[in-house]
Parts: structure tokens; C-alpha cells; sequence
């Protein structure tokens, strides 16, 4: 059988989608089937993942067409008229290719729980340079605006020594940074036995030689005491945070449903900022929530102004059927969050800037991910996007050492710098 897996949204359909691909490579039988992992969490993404499901049945006519994840739960009949054979939810997907044989076959197959998470595990290698590792699944924090936590299910850790080892085996596939990710990395651990923290997880993760990690995103009531002291004493714990924030107003916080006020996010950037060594931050910003006025908008903008964070994504909100905020009163108009939207862009390309021209100069470890015309390109640790020119003899997945010698609105040029730094194996 020939397989397609095709994923949209997060860093963890990313995952699911490498898992699949490995799990559905020996699906006997013959003829052709796509496997769409679907994201629900705007309009938009429903509207691709319906797009995409339609345009798989145009184009693969005699192919079996498979719609599974987050849309499957959150917006299934969409998809079902978009085409998809078959819609399959977050609970049953890893059980996928029992799913397809009997199905395929004609059998029905009974319902099954949720699977524990150390049952979904990868080998590698990624097609890209960054492995993911999966290590969380659901979330209770339960953000009014948010459906995610209304599809993915009870929270499920993966315990760390079958985190390690499935590390291990991405490291020996051949990655040199592996990205750590879950829906909320905040709570993981909760639902084991031992509660391990997430810093206890890193912890194990680190005693896999030859690789670096980074975490995908970490909202701040996840920054602990113990996990701030170890990204300040590990050099392999790639310095750059991406901590949602949302808003900078703490009323907006509250009907949002975070579990911090912008006090308490202010003061977790800033001891992550000063406390480890050429640290950059990221952050999440959704404007236009309902309530949002121009004051709380200006508290949102004078925030990031103090922080200066290297990266912004900034959404739009869009009401999510079913969720509390879209029957929220004070609905901010399309042209004013728009406005607002592009206001935060020109910002977050100045403090982008101005973040990255700090590093003039420094050492910093790339990670060499592709060529693009006359450059090698990659990130660094603190997840600085660097050009190297192509005259350097370099590998794609390996982590070179780095000057930063010039710095633009949209390049930072870097020079190899002729001493051996590879951090992966250097023992901690
Ligand atoms: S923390 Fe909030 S936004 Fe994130 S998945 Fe949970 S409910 Fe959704």
C-alpha cells in the first residue's frame, strides 16, 4: 500500500504525522491512501484542512482518503463533505492502521480508550533537520478562547526514560537537535505516578550525548525555580523561550481563562533574560479579543516594548464554536484588530532586530538546516536565523560554531569560526 501522511498545524501533529508515516510504511494491500492530520484550532485551519481533503480526492480519485486529529473531533462533518472516506479522532489515531485493515477489509472494530503515551514513540529520522519528541498530550487549562483542550483529550505524559530512549534513537538517526513538545508542556508529569517535572524530564533527556534540546513552547506558570536553574547551567538546553503571553492587560488575561497576570509573565521573562546566558524570548499575542480596548491593547504593546522578544506571532481572534469567549460581549471590529494586528508586526520587526544586533560579534553554535541560493541556513541556540555563505564546506544537520558579522531587517549574516564547538559533545 502506498502511504501519504500529510500534516497541518502544531509541532505535535508534526509528530503524529513521522508516526504514522513509520507505523503505516508495512500497510499490506495494494493501491494508495492519505492520511490528512488535521488542526482545528482557528477557521482557518478547519477551512485548509477541508481544502486539502478535496483537493486529495480530485487529484488521487481512486485513492482512500483519510482525515484524522483535531478536526476529525472538532469539525467532522466539514470534512466528511469535503470528501474524506474516513474521519478519525485524537483517541483512535495511533491505533490507525488496525483502524485501516479493518476497514479496508470491512470489519468493525470496537472502541478503545485513550492510549498511554509512552505507546507512541518514533525512530526517526525526521525529513527535516529538527527531530520532534513528543513527551505531553491534553491540557485542563481550559483557555475560553482555546478548542484545543476540547479535542486532544485527557492529560498523558510520556514517562522519561521512554522519553530518553526514544531520543536516544532519534540522536542515533542521525539529529543533533531534537525539539521537545506537547499541548501543554506546562502540565506535563501531572498524570504520572511520580509527578516527575518537566525539568526532570530535561534532565533525562540530557544524559543522551551528541544532541541539544529546545522546547516548542512553555506557558509561564510552567518556568519553575529548578527548570530555570537548569537552562541557566546547561549549554545543551537551547537558551530561547517561547512563552505565550496573549495580552498584556490583566482583565483581558482573566476572561481568557491564563493562569498568570502580566506581572507575573513580565517578571518570569525577565528572570529567564538575565538569568541564562544569551537568552532570547518568543511570544504569542492575540488581539482583538472581545474586551480589548485600545488601553488594553496599549498595555499588550508597552509589555513587549520591556521585553523586546526576537519573535511574535500575533493572531487575530476568531470566535471558535463552542468555546465561552464567543459569547463574550464586546466584540472588537475586523478593521480595528487588523490595525492592531499590523501595528504589532512593524513593532515585532524592530525588536527582532534590535535583539539580534546585540549579538554582533558572539559565538553562537548553527544549527545547519539547508541552502538557500548563495547560503548555508539554520538556526543558532538562542534561535537566531543565520546565513552562512555557501563557500563554507558545510553539512546540512550539523551544528557549527558561529560570529554573527552582520545583522539586517531580514538576514543575519554568520562566519564559521575555525575552532572545534560542537556542543552536543561536550559532557555538561
Ligand atoms: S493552555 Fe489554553 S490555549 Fe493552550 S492548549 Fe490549553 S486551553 Fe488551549
Amino acid at each position: 500500500m502506498r502511504v501519504f501522511v500529510h500534516a497541518l498545524g502544531c509541532r505535535v501533529n508534526q509528530y503524529e504525522a513521522q508516526y504514522l508515516r513509520e507505523r503505516l510504511e508495512a500497510l499490506p494491500g495494494e493501491g494508495e491512501v492519505h492520511v490528512v492530520n488535521t488542526c482545528t484550532v482557528t477557521a482557518l485551519a478547519d477551512r485548509k484542512s477541508r481544502k486539502l481533503v478535496a483537493q486529495l480526492k480530485r487529484e488521487r480519485p481512486g485513492a482512500l482518503v483519510v482525515a484524522v486529529g483535531c478536526g476529525a473531533d472538532g469539525a467532522r462533518a466539514g470534512l466528511l463533505r469535503a470528501g474524506a472516506d474516513l474521519v478519525v479522532g485524537n483517541r483512535d489515531k495511533a491505533r490507525l492502521p488496525q483502524i485501516l485493515q479493518a476497514y479496508l477489509q470491512g470489519i468493525p472494530l470496537a472502541a478503545e480508550g485513550w492510549p498511554e503515551l509512552q505507546e507512541e514513540r518514533v525512530r526517526g529520522p525526521f525529513p527535516r533537520t529538527r527531530a520532534l519528541l513528543k513527551v505531553q498530550d491534553g491540557c485542563t487549562q481550559a483557555c475560553t478562547f482555546c478548542r484545543t483542550w476540547q479535542v486532544r483529550g485527557p492529560l498523558r505524559s510520556k514517562p522519561p526514560q521512554a522519553a530518553r530512549a526514544e531520543a536516544q534513537a532519534l540522536a542515533e538517526a542521525g539529529h543533533r537537535e531534537i525539539v521537545v513538545t506537547g499541548v501543554n508542556l506546562a502540565q506535563y508529569g501531572l498524570d504520572l505516578p511520580e509527578r516527575p517535572a518537566l525539568a526532570d524530564l530535561l534532565e533525562e533527556l540530557l544524559r543522551v550525548p551528541g544532541v541539544r534540546y529546545r522546547l516548542t513552547s512553555l506557558n509561564p506558570e510552567g518556568l519553575t525555580p529548578a527548570l530555570l536553574r537548569l537552562f541557566a547551567a546547561e549549554p545543551r538546553l537551547c537558551p530561547y523561550l517561547h512563552m505565550p503571553l496573549q495580552s498584556g492587560d490583566d482583565r483581558v488575561l482573566a476572561a481568557m481563562g491564563r493562569a498568570y497576570t502580566a506581572a507575573e509573565y513580565k517578571e518570569k521573562a525577565l528572570s529567564f533574560l538575565s538569568a541564562v546566558p544569551k537568552a532570547t524570548l518568543g511570544a504569542d499575542v492575540l488581539v482583538g479579543f472581545p474586551g480589548e480596548d485600545a488601553a488594553a491593547f496599549a498595555r499588550t504593546v508597552e509589555l513587549l516594548e520591556a521585553l523586546q522578544p526576537l519573535n511574535l506571532h500575533i493572531f487575530r481572534y476568531s470566535p471558535r464554536p463552542g468555546t465561552p469567549a464567543a459569547a463574550l460581549p464586546g466584540r472588537v471590529p475586523k478593521e480595528e484588530a487588523a490595525r492592531r494586528s499590523a501595528e504589532l508586526s512593524v513593532l515585532a520587526r524592530r525588536w527582532s532586530l534590535a535583539v539580534r544586533r546585540r549579538f554582533l560579534g558572539t559565538a553562537l553554535a548553527l544549527l545547519v538546516e539547508e541552502a538557500e541560493g548563495p547560503w548555508w541556513v539554520g538556526h543558532t541556540e538562542n534561535y537566531l536565523r543565520v546565513g552562512v555563505a555557501k563557500s563554507a564546506p558545510l553539512a546540512r544537520g550539523t551544528i557549527v560554531p558561529v560570529e554573527i558579522v552582520r545583522v539586517e531587517e531580514h538576514f543575519s549574516e554568520g562566519v564559521v569560526l575555525d575552532r572545534p564547538q560542537d556542543r552536543g559533545d561536550r559532557p555538561s
